[in-house]
């Protein structure tokens, strides 16, 4: 136990896979966050939970720990929800090599499905032309939770195949000290399979992390907007994993949500979410 909390989520990145403003997009939405800035100004998906256990590995990791002081060195496992580059960039990883790049460092343990593993083997080959022992990779598979540097670790099935069949592409739920942790993104209203494990195993979820990709519009599919997030709401509430105490923070925007962050924040507000912003630092 660490003061008054037991667990400290750090956003580092809170936008789609084509960040917020988007890399090439002139559209209106990232006009307007490009003049806005400060928490319009969205890195690729991606959180820190008590300095050592990181999840995803987008492509602006370095740039988020130069913005958020994040300390690298400290990382000692990463859990990936999917493979999708903007949550996983395995190539960056090879700069934590402590033979060529990373002096001092130590291994990086990997976690996550089939894809994340073959990405990541493939890029460390491509880099150095052997196998590397430097990011151990152990594959994790839905329903079967691990443990991980004090955490309980359960990876749960996402509604996000994108058309790829073989991308069983997953969200976390984190125990720790008795604090429950429900980290989700890319992923549509969840499978009821997902509701009945959560109804079953999860008892009280002290913090609800959703995808809002959409923002206020609904999206049904792949990902979330405030309205699919509501029907998560009522579902957790039905079954019991949710009450009054229960914190919930929408994430992972995308540019066609049409809304910037104060806007989303005045939404988000009518129904009691926090809308994160990249660096955004909760205790639970
Ligand atoms: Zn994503
Ligand atoms: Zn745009
Ligand atoms: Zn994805």
């Amino acid at each position: 136990m660490m003061g008054d909390f037991f667990m400290k989520l750090q956003y580092l990145g809170t936008a789609a896979a084509e960040a917020f403003p988007a890399l090439f997009c002139q559209c209106e939405t990232c006009k307007r966050a490009r003049e806005k800035g400060g928490k319009d100004i969205r890195g690729r998906s991606g959180a820190v939970l008590d300095d050592t256990l990181m999840i995803d590995f987008p492509p602006d990791v370095y740039l988020h720990s130069l913005r958020f002081g994040i300390d690298l060195t400290k990382i000692e496992n990463l859990i990936v929800t999917h493979s999708h580059m903007d949550h996983f960039c395995p190539v960056e990883l090879s700069t934590a090599s402590p033979d060529y790049y990373a002096h001092g460092m130590h291994p990086i343990h990997v976690f996550g499905n089939g894809n994340v593993g073959k990405k990541l083997e493939n890029a460390m080959f491509g880099e150095f032309k052997k196998p590397v022992d430097f990011v151990p990779f152990q594959r994790v598979y839905g329903y079967q939770p691990f443990s991980v540097g004090g955490y309980e670790v359960t990876p749960l099935p996402a509604l996000h195949g994108m058309g790829d069949p073989s991308e069983d592409a997953f969200f976390y739920l984190i125990r720790k000290d008795g604090k429950t942790l429900l980290y989700t993104h890319d992923t549509g209203i969840f499978f009821e399979p997902v509701f009945a494990y959560l109804k079953a195993n999860a008892g009280h979820i002290d913090l609800v992390s959703l995808d809002c990709t959409f923002g206020k519009l609904p999206d049904g599919a792949n990902h979330m907007g405030i309205p699919d997030n509501l029907v998560v709401k009522a579902r957790l509430e039905e079954q019991g994993n949710v009450d009054a105490s229960t914190r919930y923070i929408i994430n992972h925007f995308s540019h066609n949500c049409h809304s910037i962050h104060e806007e989303l924040e005045e939404e988000a507000a009518k129904h009691g979410f926090l809308v994160a912003y990249d660096g955004m630092t909760v205790e639970i």
